[in-house]
C-alpha cells in the first residue's frame, strides 16, 4: 500500500477519479448551483431559535429522527416507516448505493444526467452502465430496455426534472422503467416541486421504487444539508443498517421539522420562480442561443455562435456565475443558469446580451 515513507495510495479506482467540481466563487450574481435565491422567512429562524433553546447538547440526537420523519411523512401522506432522511439527498443516494450497489453490482444511468449518480455509485464500488438519452435528451425506452437487459442493474437512476437539462420524465416513461428494471429504481426529484407531476404517486409499500427529495432547493435550506426519500418500509430498514449511527444531528432534525411549518411560503417561492423561469426562458429564446424547456429552477442553453466556455468566462468577468456544462457528456458548449431573483435574472440577461453582441 505504501513505500517506506511513501504516501498511502487510495484505492486504484479512486486514484483514477476526477471528483466533482463546482467552483464556489465570490460574485454579485450566483446562478450556478440551483439554490433558492432567497432565505426561508424570518419566522422560520425565530421558531428554530425557540426550539434550540431547549436542545440537549450533551446528548446524542434521536437516532431514528422519529419526529422529523413523522413530519416529512405527514407532508407526503405516508407513515414515518416509509421515510429515510440523511445529510442532503446526496447522502441518501450514497446510502442507497452502499446498501444495494457495491462490488459485483451495477447501477444504470442515462446521460446526460446528474453527474453524482454515477460518481457516488463508483465511489461505492458499483459498476456503472451508461445509457444514452435521445436527441432531445428524453429517455429512449428501447435504449432503457437494452441497458437494463444487458446489465441487470441493481439500481437504476432516473432524475425528474433532470439535471442539467430541466426535462421532466413523462409518467408513462417512469412507469415503463419500473416495469423493466430488475432491481431498485431511484427517481431523484431534487427539483420535484417545480414540476407538474411527481413519481411519489407511484411509490407504495411494495414497489422497488424510491423518490428522493431535498431541502436544498425549494425549502431554501442548502446550508442545512438535509434530504430524504420516500420508499417501502423494508428498504428503510435496510438503509438503517448501513447509515452511520446518529448521522442526523439534533440541530438539523429540528431545522427540518420547523421548516415544514412554512409550506405555504415555500409554495409561494416556487410559484414565483416558475414565473421567472417562463420570463427568463422567453428572453433567452430571443437571443442567439438554443434553449431547452425546463420543469426545474434552472434553464439549459447553448450559445450558437460563441463558444460556451468563452461566454461562461465573459459572464464571470461581469460578476455573473452560471454553470459550465462542457464536461457533461453531449453538452459541449452548454451553460446552465439557475433562476434567481428578478433583479439577478435581469443582470444575467443584460450581461449575456452584452457578451453575445
Ligand atoms: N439530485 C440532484 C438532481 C441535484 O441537482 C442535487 C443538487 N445539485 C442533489 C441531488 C443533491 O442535493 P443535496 O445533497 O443538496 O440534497
Amino acid at each position: 500500500m505504501t513505500g517506506a515513507r511513501g504516501r498511502p495510495r487510495p484505492r486504484d479506482d479512486v486514484a483514477l477519479m476526477e471528483g466533482y467540481h463546482s467552483p464556489q466563487v465570490d460574485v454579485a450574481v450566483r446562478l450556478n448551483t440551483n439554490e433558492s435565491p432567497v432565505p426561508p422567512p424570518p419566522a422560520f429562524a425565530a421558531a428554530l431559535d425557540a426550539e434550540l433553546a431547549d436542545l440537549a447538547w450533551h446528548r446524542y440526537p434521536d437516532r431514528a429522527a422519529a419526529d422529523l420523519r413523522r413530519a416529512i411523512g405527514e407532508l407526503h401522506g405516508v407513515g414515518p416507516e416509509r421515510v429515510f432522511a440523511a445529510n442532503g439527498s446526496n447522502e441518501v443516494l450514497q446510502t442507497l448505493c452502499l446498501t444495494y450497489g457495491g462490488p459485483g453490482r451495477t447501477a444504470a444511468v442515462f446521460e446526460p444526467t446528474y453527474a453524482l449518480h454515477a460518481h457516488i455509485a463508483r465511489v461505492c464500488g458499483t459498476d456503472v452502465a451508461v445509457g444514452e438519452r435521445d436527441e432531445g435528451f428524453a429517455l429512449d425506452l428501447d435504449e432503457v430496455a437494452r441497458v437494463l437487459g444487458d446489465n441487470e442493474p441493481a439500481v437504476t437512476f432516473l432524475c425528474s426534472p433532470n439535471n442539467p437539462t430541466g426535462l421532466v420524465e413523462p409518467e408513462a416513461a417512469v412507469r415503463a422503467v419500473v416495469e423493466l428494471a430488475p432491481g431498485l429504481v431511484v427517481v431523484d426529484e431534487a427539483y420535484g416541486q417545480f414540476a407538474p407531476w411527481s413519481a411519489l404517486a407511484l411509490a407504495d409499500d411494495d414497489a422497488p421504487l424510491v423518490v428522493t427529495r431535498t431541502y436544498s432547493k425549494t425549502w431554501s435550506m442548502a446550508a442545512a444539508r438535509l434530504g430524504y426519500l420516500i420508499g417501502p418500509p423494508w428498504l428503510v430498514e435496510d438503509l438503517d443498517k448501513v447509515v452511520l449511527p446518529y448521522h442526523l444531528d439534533s440541530v438539523k432534525q429540528a431545522a427540518g421539522r420547523v421548516a415544514l411549518r412554512f409550506r405555504d411560503e415555500m409554495e409561494a417561492r416556487v410559484a414565483g420562480l416558475v414565473e421567472e423561469r417562463g420570463r427568463l426562458s422567453a428572453a433567452l429564446a430571443d437571443l442567439e442561443v438554443d434553449v431547452w424547456p425546463s420543469g426545474a429552477n434552472f434553464v439549459l442553453f447553448r450559445p450558437r455562435s460563441v463558444d460556451g466556455a468563452d461566454v461562461w468566462q465573459a459572464l464571470l468577468d461581469r460578476s455573473v456565475l452560471v454553470r459550465n456544462c462542457a464536461s457533461w457528456p453531449r453538452l459541449e458548449g452548454c451553460l446552465r443558469v439557475t433562476i434567481g431573483t428578478t433583479e439577478e435574472n435581469d443582470r444575467f440577461l443584460a450581461a449575456l446580451q452584452e457578451v453575445l453582441a
